[in-house]
């Protein structure tokens, strides 16, 4: 999922509005665009427009940016009481005081142990264990099903993309999947593990992605509509 981006600052008189700028030949005019999940501005610069260029439209709309970002949804904290999703699933986080273990899963409870101060980090911790079991398991499956190999999975909080891929067989993802239903953590995985077979975005490339996975579409569609959301958990 190769996304060219590249950070910048604006500065307004109550704040800094990161802006990351991103070329797109079939854009016809500058488009900006708020990512809510990473609480930027998105520009899109159409063919021969220039990063000054952008920048000077987005000063003249800052209005409608600062807008945009005075009605950013409400961040949910890793904490007792929290609803989060896991694996696309609304789950309660429950502190337990006087329980033993660390963090365990339960009809919907997620339920974490030890002392109160660290149920944030704990939560995160568990997720991310869990992201890489799920994930690590589907790559190696997968590339397996492509006569590939995986050389290593690693996971992080990746802000532009939900995956990506070395030639050499390094597979990265966004620890956030684990958040997602599993069609959608499904399809990034198959996306990902294709590219070790064709590393470009051509019919080849999607006709192999959908041998791997049967939910390219649908999850798809639900990252378009719903993926930045997962940025507002643990934050
Ligand atoms: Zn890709």
């Amino acid at each position: 999922m190769a996304e060219a981006a590249d950070l910048h600052l604006m500065d307004f008189e109550q704040r800094s509005v990161p802006l990351v700028f991103q070329e797109n030949r079939r854009a016809r005019r500058i488009i900006l665009r708020l990512d809510y999940g990473a609480s930027r501005i998105v520009v899109v610069l159409p063919k021969r427009t220039t990063r000054h260029e952008g920048k000077r439209f987005a000063l003249q709309n800052r209005e409608w940016i600062e807008e945009r970002l005075d009605q950013l949804p409400e961040t949910v904290a890793f904490a007792h009481g929290s609803v989060i999703p896991f694996l696309g699933i609304p789950h309660r986080i429950r502190y337990r005081a006087h329980a033993r273990g660390v963090v365990w899963c339960e009809e919907q409870e997620i339920h974490v142990a030890g002392h109160e101060e660290h149920v944030s980090r704990r939560v995160a911790d568990w997720l991310k264990l869990e992201a890489r079991r799920e994930i690590e398991a589907r790559a190696r499956a997968k590339a397996e099903q492509l006569g590939k190999s995986v050389k290593r999975v690693i996971l992080r909080d990746t802000k532009s993309r939900w995956g990506s891929c070395t030639t050499d067989g390094v597979l990265s993802f966004s620890w956030r999947l684990i958040l997602a239903p599993r069609h959608v953590m499904d399809y990034v995985v198959a996306h990902e593990v294709a590219h070790l077979r064709e590393m470009n975005h051509g019919p080849r490339f999607w006709k192999l992605c959908g041998e791997i996975c049967h939910s390219v579409r649908s999850a798809r569609e639900w990252l378009e509509a719903n993926g930045t959301d997962l940025y507002r958990y643990g934050r």
